[in-house]
């Protein structure tokens, strides 16, 4: 193996870029030829690969986003598109790919794997949800992201005595309310692996008010209701005024952390010493302190990381 790919795809991250660099430069350190191909499994197909030396992935690793941009085709699970994009590749003489994104990426690079490009996946997502890592690159970030706006919103909701309901990004996974909510010190966390009723969130809003508390924040994992409708029903039910803030896509901006960009770091030259190694269909992942990999099958097929401490500590503290 002497040509080696590298592509972000699904949602942007903070710390693909720095995943990016490392992967090049580890990949250079052991006299591979790198590319770059833009636009995720779109850009595979359409050929869109550049070759790239070290200088390209120079003055990146504070940069959120990623350069060489993100992209979804759902098209892509089809065997006949994917020729497409290993003609591509062929043309180039790349042999082997490191995909960064979530588990539709994995499923793309195992997809690939199986037609015989050596694939390594690295989880590059904010949202914390694959299970075979503990932490995906860009948690970290918007967590801290997160945390900060928590802290902004607390202020006006106090001087105000304002009831704040802040939805945070997440999809189908909590992690992102239930560390941020932690971390903000939130009143209530709501997720779904924390699921808290209607009358619930009430009474204990109720509660906290005859307690005193000036300000009450409630965290929220996106999907699980329409938050504008809840804050007015709070607001309703209690005689507390209430506002809902959905924190959106600012999620997702930003320099990346210290502990995002490590761990991107440490996944990147991982990935090229198991290329190396002749291993593909396989992805990368955080246990504990140490690396880990897995068979990307293996890994789509995990149940998910069990969060009853963390949620222990959130009842307690909360
Ligand atoms: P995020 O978690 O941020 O959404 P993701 O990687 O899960 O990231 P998806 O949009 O699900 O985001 O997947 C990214 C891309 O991977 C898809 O647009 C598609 O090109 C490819 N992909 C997804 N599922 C498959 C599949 N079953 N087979 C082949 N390729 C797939």
């Amino acid at each position: 193996m002497k040509k080696v790919g590298i592509l972000t795809s699904g949602g942007d991250a903070p710390g693909m870029n720095a995943a990016l660099r490392a992967v090049v430069r580890a990949g250079l350190a052991n006299g591979l030829e790198m590319f770059v191909i833009y636009d995720g499994y779109k850009g595979l197909i359409e050929g869109n690969i550049k070759q790239v030396d070290r200088t390209f992935v120079s003055d990146i690793i504070n940069r959120g986003g990623t350069i060489i941009r993100s992209a979804r085709l759902p098209e892509f699970a089809d065997v006949e598109v994917r020729k497409a994009g290993i003609e591509q590749l062929k043309k180039f003489g790349i042999e082997a790919l490191v995909c960064i994104g979530g588990d539709g990426t994995y499923q793309g690079a195992k997809a690939l794997s199986d037609m015989g490009i050596n694939c390594i996946g690295l989880p590059g997502t904010i949202d914390n949800d694959i299970a075979s890592t503990d932490y995906t690159i860009g948690f970290d970030t918007a967590l801290n992201t997160i945390t900060n706006a928590v802290g902004m919103l607390r202020d006006t909701s106090s001087s105000h005595q304002r009831c704040s309901v802040v939805e945070v990004m997440g999809r189908y996974c909590g992690d992102l309310a239930l560390y941020g909510g932690i971390a903000s010190g939130s009143d209530i966390i709501v997720t779904s692996d924390h699921p808290l009723v209607r009358d619930e969130i009430i009474e204990k809003i109720i509660k906290m008010r005859k307690e005193g508390k000036q300000h009450i924040i409630v965290i929220i994992t996106e999907k699980l209701c329409d938050v504008h409708e809840l804050a007015r029903d709070i607001e309703r039910r209690t005689n507390i005024e209430c506002r809902a803030e959905i924190l959106g896509r600012i999620q997702r901006g930003g320099s990346p952390t210290a502990r995002d960009r490590v761990l991107a770091g440490r996944m990147g030259v991982r990935a090229i010493e198991l290329l190396l190694e002749g291993k593909g269909g396989r992805c990368v992942g955080l246990r504990g302190s140490d690396l880990v990999d897995y068979d990307i099958n293996e890994a789509l097929k995990m149940p998910k990381r069990n969060n009853e401490q963390l949620i222990k500590v959130a009842r307690t503290i909360s």
